[in-house]
């Protein structure tokens, strides 16, 4: 099996999964009990806390724990859409749609879309245009199709020079970059199972807890921002992997370069035709996303899953009818660009052989045609 679809889940550190069950087995207390078991359970939690404020050159209390991005994304833009003190939410079409979805509540404030290019990459113009002391900017930094990063720097700049609030999905760049702007920002996402760590961990990063307001009620955990119990091992994992993930960025940033450079070169060398949506110049490095015109997506995933390769497609089946990707279809490119398009996304575990292989398939398929 060939898996090239590590924007969507990453295989777990060898020792995330010793750690997990280890501490499973015999940290099962609950960390809001008081008895030594769930002091116990109390310590790894508040361990794994620090651990990841150290990581991120952050304080330990700007984190609240959730069970996934998607519910930390769910409660930000909640959190948003119910502040007094904000009027207007800046984002893009191509947003995860963990934001995209809840943002349809919009509760009367002013949505305003920022224009992108072919690439997804957003027009910054625009936002300079737009902002004021009552936005907020919501945006997926590395956007999870394309790979496209934003210029984060320089909407964090506008922002502090009007007072306007900053959301970041941090979700994907994590691993592949420095990530000493987070501490700049106002509101952060990220997520354990996208950096070799386990699903069930995830955390909203906020500059003034004053900022979310529980989604999720019926319980003091987490500075009382997030009911429910904190699932301990998972998060004790969550911070190991972060620790070893993002520590070792720029290594990992070369091996994924790497590949994506020994990917496009594999193709080139096997004449096969494709289309590079992508804008390998700003783009988290793991992330690939190529269109091959006169092919359907939904069909190349399939041929290629049945060559035991994992990729993911710019389009899904959907009852009886193939449903584009919001991303794509947002994208101002041809329709046959946007069906035809493809995934491919690697993690440090992959091998130049895979890669190989992958080509000689795909190859083989394109040509069956
Ligand atoms: N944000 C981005 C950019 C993502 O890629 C994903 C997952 O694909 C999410 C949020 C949601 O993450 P989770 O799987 O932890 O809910």
């Amino acid at each position: 099996m060939i898996f090239f679809d590590n924007a969507s889940s990453t295989p777990p550190f060898a020792e995330v999964i010793t750690e997990f069950n280890k501490i499973s087995s015999e940290n099962y207390g609950n960390p809001s009990s008081t008895h030594k078991i769930g002091r116990l359970s109390r310590s790894i939690l508040d361990d794994a806390r620090d651990s990841i404020a150290t990581t991120l050159g952050i304080n330990a209390t700007k984190i609240l724990f959730t069970s996934s991005a998607t519910e930390a994304n769910n409660t930000i833009i909640h959190s948003l859409l119910y502040n007094s003190k904000i009027d207007k939410i800046l984002t893009t079409k191509i947003e995860h749609e963990s934001i995209i979805k809840p943002l349809l509540i919009q509760n009367n404030k002013s949505i305003v879309v920022i224009p992108i290019n072919k690439n997804g990459l957003l027009d910054i113009n625009y936002i300079a245009a737009q902002i004021d002391e009552k936005s907020c900017v919501a945006l997926t930094i590395a956007n999870n199709e394309l790979g496209t990063i934003q210029p984060f720097q320089q909407v964090i700049e506008l922002s502090k020079s009007k007072g306007a609030v900053t959301f970041f999905d941090c979700v994907q760049i994590v691993g592949k970059s420095s990530l000493e702007f987070i501490s700049q920002a106002d509101l952060v996402s990220v997520s354990s199972h996208k950096i070799h760590g386990l699903k069930g961990a995830a955390a909203i990063i906020c500059k003034n807890r004053g900022l979310i307001s529980p989604f999720i009620i019926g319980g003091e955990q987490e500075f009382a921002k997030r009911a429910g119990t904190e699932n301990v091992a998972a998060i004790h994992c969550f911070a190991l992997a972060l620790k070893r993930y993002q520590t070792n960025w720029m290594q990992n940033y070369s091996i994924l370069h790497e590949y994506r450079n020994i990917f496009l070169d594999e193709l080139k060398s096997k004449s096969i035709q494709f289309e590079i949506n992508t804008p390998l110049e700003h783009s988290i490095p793991n992330i690939l996303n190529l269109s091959f015109p006169g092919f359907e997506s939904e069909h190349l995933q399939l041929a290629l899953d049945q060559e035991g390769i994992c990729v993911s497609g710019g389009s899904a089946c959907s009852s009886q009818s193939i449903v584009m990707s919001h991303v794509m279809d947002s994208l101002p490119i041809s329709d046959n660009t946007k069906k035809s398009a493809i995934r491919f996304s690697f993690s440090i575990f992959n091998t130049r052989d895979e890669i190989t292989e992958c080509i000689h398939h795909l190859k083989s398929i394109l040509n069956r045609r």
